[in-house]
C-alpha cells in the first residue's frame, strides 16, 4: 500500500465509521470493515511515520453531532477489539498470561449483545443520566429515552453512586414489529437491530423510543465497586435489581472455547442479536495492571462470529414461475460467503419489495442470511451507483411464453397457462413434498428431466411413469427405477388431508387441508360446498374460499381428481380418521378455563361433539370453570350434566 492509499483508506473507515455511528445507516458490512480496519492497522504497524491523528485506529465512534447535548463521560468508554477465529483468541489469551505471569486466571464469558453501549448514572439511589459512548471521552445525553427502558429501575436502595455500562437493544421480536409498520408507512427498514436500538436512543421525543420497547443489560459496574470481582459486581447489579444476562459465566481458561461454543449453539434462541461473545479478565486488579491501548481494554476481547450480513452486487433479475404461475424476481448476486454458505441468489418476492428497496441491476446490496432463512437483501446502498439498470417485469412468461397476467392493484405478474413447465414443474415438487405425498427420490432434477421428456405434463402422468420412461433419465438404472416406482406406489396409501393439500389449491396450505378434510370427509362434499358453506368453515376466510370454489370447478381440475381416483388414491377421509369419543354430544362452557374458549371448541369438535349456541334441552354437557356465568344456573334447571375442565379432558383421553 503506497501512503496515499493508506490516506484514502484512513478517510474511507472515517467516513463508513460516520455511516455507521451518526447516520446508522452503514454502507459496508461490519465484516467487511473490520477488515479494512485490520489492513489499516497492518500499515501503521509497518509505517508509524505515516499514522496520522484522526486514523480510525486511534478513535472510537465517530464525531459527536450536537442535536442533543454532550457531555464529558466520568468513566471513559471503550470499545473492544475483536477476534474472529480460535487462533486470534489464543494469542490474546497467551498475551495476558504472559503479561500477567499469573497461571490461574479467571475470565468471564459473555454475550456479545448487538445494540448500543450506554452509561447510567445514580446518585442517592436515583437515576441521574444516561449517555451513549459517543467519541469515549464525551457521550450524548439519552437519558429521557433512556427513563421509557421498563426494565430500569429509576430508584435503588444503594445510595453510593454509581456508574453502570451496559447495552441498550430492542429484541428480534420487536425489531420485526417496528420493520413492518415502517414498511407499511413506506419508510426506510432499519437494517438490523443494532441500527434500531441506536437510532432510537437519539431520537428527541421520547414518545418514539417509548413505543419501541428499548432494554438493557448490563454488563459493567464501572465506578462504585462492591467487589474486585467484575463477576461479583454483577452479581451485586443482579441484587440490585437490573437485568444482567444470566448466560454471563465466570471460567478459567481452560473452560473459555467451551462457554463460547455453548452461546453460539444459543445464538438462535436468544430474543436479543448477538454478534459475538465478550471475553474479560475478572479480577479487577488484574485489568488495572494491564491497562487500555486509546480504544480498547487490554484484558477483553471480543470473539465474533461468522457473519449474517454481507455487502455484495446484483449481476441480474431472472423471473421464477411457481406452481400457482406466480411470476417472482429473483436477483443473481455476485457469490459472497455468509454464515458458511455461499450465496448467489436471493428472492425479491414481487413489484412492491421491488420499488420499496428501490433495487437496480448492478446496485450494491446488504444480504442476509442467518439460521435457516432464505438469503435476503435488506438495503441498497445507492451511494457511488453507477451503470445501474432499471429491473423491467416481462409481458410475457420466461419459460412457456404465454402473456403474462398482471391485473390492477396486483403486486405479482402471473402466468395463467396450466400447461407451462415450470408450473408442472413445482406442481409435481409440491406434490411429491414431505408434508403432501412424501415420494422420495421425486427430486428437482428427476422432474426437470421428466417435464422436459414430456413425460410428465400433469400430476396425474406421475402413476403413469414406467420402467422405460425411468431408464431414460440420467444416472437411472433398475435398483433406482424400482425404489421410485415403489415410493411412487406407497403414496397412493396417504391420507384425504395430505392429497388435498398436494393438490396445491391456492392458499390451501397444510393445515387448511386438515381442517376441510375432517371438516367435509370427502372431495366430492368440498367440491360441492357453495362459498357460505366454506366460510362458514373454521380458520377459512373469503379468500381462501374463493380460491377453492374456483378450482373445483375448474374442467381441468375435475378431470385430474377423476384421474387420480382411478389410480385409487384417497379422497375421502378413513373411518379410523375421525376421532369420535364424543359421540355428538352437545356441549357448551361458561367460566374461566385453564386453556382458551377457543381451544376447548376445537377439542370438542376434533373428538366429534359439538359447540351449542346457548343453554337448551338438547345440550348434554356444560363444563364449568372459574367464575361461571347465568349458563350454569339454566343448565342446573334442565338437569344438564355438569362437569369440569378435568373430567372433560378425561372423556377424550
Ligand atoms: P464492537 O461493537 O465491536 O464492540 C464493543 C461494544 O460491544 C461495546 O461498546 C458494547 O457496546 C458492546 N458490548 C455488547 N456486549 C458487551 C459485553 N458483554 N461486554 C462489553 N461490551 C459489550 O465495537 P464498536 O466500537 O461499537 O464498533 C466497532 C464495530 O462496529 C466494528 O468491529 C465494526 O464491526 C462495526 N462498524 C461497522 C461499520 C460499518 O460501516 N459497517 C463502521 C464502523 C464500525
Amino acid at each position: 500500500m503506497t501512503q496515499k492509499e493508506y490516506l484514502s483508506l484512513v478517510d474511507k473507515l472515517n467516513y463508513y465509521n460516520y455511516r455507521y455511528y451518526v447516520l446508522n445507516d452503514p454502507i459496508v458490512s461490519d465484516y467487511e470493515y473490520d477488515m479494512l480496519l485490520k489492513d489499516l492497522i497492518e500499515v501503521e504497524e509497518k509505517h508509524p511515520e505515516w499514522k496520522v491523528a484522526y486514523s480510525p485506529s486511534v478513535k472510537i465512534g465517530a464525531d459527536i453531532v450536537d442535536s442533543i447535548n454532550t457531555v464529558k463521560h466520568e468513566v471513559r468508554m471503550y470499545s473492544l477489539d475483536n477476534v474472529y477465529n480460535e487462533a486470534e483468541l489464543y494469542n490474546f489469551l497467551a498475551r495476558i498470561t504472559r503479561e500477567l505471569g499469573e497461571s490461574e486466571i479467571y475470565f468471564t464469558v459473555e454475550p456479545k449483545i448487538d445494540g448500543a453501549a450506554i452509561s447510567v448514572t445514580y446518585e442517592e439511589g436515583i437515576l441521574k443520566q444516561a449517555l451513549t459512548r459517543g467519541d469515549g471521552e464525551f457521550g450524548e445525553d439519552v437519558t429521557h429515552n433512556i427513563k421509557t427502558v421498563r426494565t430500569l429501575p429509576l430508584k435503588i436502595e444503594e445510595k453510593q453512586k454509581m456508574i453502570l455500562q451496559g447495552e441498550v437493544f430492542i429484541s428480534k421480536k420487536t425489531f420485526e414489529v417496528i420493520n413492518q409498520e415502517r414498511k407499511k408507512q413506506g419508510l426506510n427498514l432499519f437494517a438490523n437491530p443494532r441500527n434500531a436500538a441506536a437510532g432510537t436512543l437519539k431520537v428527541l421525543n421520547s414518545k418514539i423510543a417509548s413505543e419501541r420497547n428499548l432494554d438493557i443489560l448490563f454488563y459493567s459496574l464501572a465506578y462504585g465497586y462492591s467487589s474486585s470481582s467484575h463477576y461479583e459486581n454483577l452479581n451485586f447489579l443482579k441484587k440490585l435489581g437490573f437485568k444482567v444476562s444470566n448466560l454471563i459465566k465466570n471460567v478459567k481458561l481452560a473452560d473459555i472455547t467451551d462457554e463460547i461454543n455453548k452461546l453460539q449453539s444459543l445464538r438462535e434462541s436468544l430474543e436479543f442479536e448477538i454478534d459475538g461473545v465478550v471475553v474479560k479478565v475478572d479480577d479487577i486488579n488484574l485489568r488495572d495492571r494491564l491497562g487500555f491501548t486509546t480504544k480498547y481494554p487490554k484484558w477483553a476481547v471480543a470473539y465474533k462470529f461468522p457473519p449474517t450480513q454481507m455487502t455484495t452486487k446484483v449481476i441480474d433479475v431472472v423471473f421464477q414461475v411457481g406452481r400457482t404461475g406466480r411470476v417472482t424476481p429473483v436477483a443473481i448476486l455476485e457469490p459472497v460467503t455468509i454464515s458458511g454458505s455461499t450465496v448467489s441468489r436471493a428472492t425479491l418476492h414481487n413489484f412492491d419489495e421491488i420499488k420499496r428497496l428501490q433495487v437496480m441491476i448492478g446496485d450494491t446490496v446488504f444480504i442476509e442470511k442467518s439460521g435457516e432463512i432464505i438469503p435476503k437483501i435488506v438495503k441498497v446502498v445507492k451511494e457511488n451507483r453507477k451503470e445501474v439498470k432499471e429491473i423491467t417485469f416481462p409481458d410475457f412468461c420466461p419459460v412457456c411464453k404465454e402473456k403474462l397476467l398482471m391485473e390492477e392493484g396486483d403486486v405479482s405478474a402471473w402466468c395463467v397457462n396450466s400447461d407451462c413447465p415450470a408450473r408442472i414443474k413445482y406442481s409435481v415438487l409440491h406434490f411429491a413434498s414431505r408434508d403432501a405425498l412424501d415420494i422420495r427420490g421425486l427430486g428437482d432434477k428427476v422432474v426437470e428431466q421428466l417435464v422436459d421428456k414430456g413425460f410428465i405434463k400433469s400430476i396425474a402422468d406421475i402413476f403413469e411413469l414406467d420402467e422405460f420412461k425411468l431408464l431414460q433419465l440420467d444416472g437411472f438404472k433398475e435398483k433406482s427405477v424400482s425404489n421410485l416406482l415403489n415410493s411412487i406406489h406407497v403414496s397412493k396409501n396417504k391420507p384425504f388431508d395430505k392429497v388435498l393439500y398436494g393438490l396445491g389449491i391456492l392458499h390451501v396450505g397444510k393445515k387448511t387441508a386438515e381442517v376441510l378434510a375432517q371438516h367435509f370427509e370427502s372431495i366430492d362434499k368440498l367440491m360441492q360446498a357453495n362459498i357460505d358453506e366454506l366460510i362458514s368453515v373454521k380458520d377459512i376466510g373469503e379468500v381462501v374460499a374463493h380460491s377453492i370454489y374456483t378450482t373445483c370447478r375448474l374442467e381441468k381440475f375435475i378431470a385430474l381428481v377423476e384421474k387420480l381416483k382411478s389410480f385409487g388414491l384417497k379422497f375421502e377421509l378413513e373411518k379410523k380418521d375421525i376421532p369420535n369419543k364424543l359421540n355428538g354430544k352437545n356441549f357448551l362452557i361458561t367460566g374461566k378455563l385453564s386453556r382458551s374458549r377457543k381451544d376447548m371448541e376445537e377439542l370438542i369438535r376434533e373428538n366429534g361433539g359439538n359447540v351449542l349456541g346457548g343453554v337448551n334441552k338438547d345440550l348434554d354437557y356444560l363444563i364449568v370453570g372459574d367464575s361461571p356465568g347465568s349458563k350454569l344456573d339454566k343448565a342446573k334447571k334442565l338437569n344438564v350434566k355438569i362437569i369440569s375442565e378435568d373430567d372433560f379432558m378425561e372423556m377424550i383421553k
